[in-house]
């Protein structure tokens, strides 16, 4: 099973990793072409402002807006999680406007930069290390998203369906449990589309 994740920009090396870790294969996704050998793929941490310039430029936009609407699986993370906002707070243009949550950038301020809390997060377990790096929230969900993680009361991850999002970076420490969720809806994505071997 192929995972792919999405190299213009950000932490892409730590999610090849824990990919491979969970025993699929990981793909570094920087041609549009590369899309359609995969069953999931995960949108990284960076800066989703560059990520989504990106996306535009190398021709992603559509084929992932089309994809995503036909029960492809994503995983955003940090900037991935905005990349996949159908509403940025402040009035900027979303990117992949696919799952029903407005969120918030940088949304910790200053002092809380960067920090380091442990989670319970619904369907993954308990106790997991949840690291935040300039991390966006999510203000608001719609009606067919689940929140699967809080951080004193407010929303750090959830999932519509086939579409999860975390506002933290799952992929930096050593506990592959969300990735492992993760690649369940892959799997199930991928017993109803299986990918041609070429
Ligand atoms: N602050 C970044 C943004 O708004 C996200 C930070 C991250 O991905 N670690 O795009």
């Amino acid at each position: 099973m192929k995972v792919g994740v999405l190299a213009l920009q950000g932490a892409v090396r730590e999610h090849m990793n824990m990919i491979e870790k969970c025993g699929a294969e990981p793909v570094a996704v920087k041609k549009v072409e590369q899309l359609d050998d995969l069953s999931g793929l995960i949108i990284p941490g960076g800066e989703s402002t560059t990520i989504g310039k990106l996306i535009r430029r190398y021709g992603f936009r559509d084929p992932l807006l089309e994809k995503g609407q036909n029960g492809f699986p994503l995983f955003g993370t940090c900037a991935g999680l905005i990349v996949l906002a159908k509403t940025i707070e402040g009035g900027e243009d979303p990117h992949l406007p696919l799952m029903d949550i407005r969120v918030q950038r940088n949304a910790f301020g200053r002092q809380r930069d960067s920090f380091e809390t442990h989670l319970h997060i619904n369907g993954v377990g308990d106790a997991f290390r949840a690291v935040f790096i300039r991390a966006p929230l999510i203000v608001e969900v719609g009606e067919g998203v689940e929140v699967l993680a809080r951080h004193k009361d407010q929303i750090v991850a959830a999932r519509q369906n086939h579409l999860l999002a975390a506002s933290f970076h799952p992929e930096l420490t050593d506990d592959s449990r969300f990735h492992r969720y993760f690649l369940q809806m892959v799997q199930a994505y991928q017993h109803k589309h299986p990918v041609e071997t070429k």
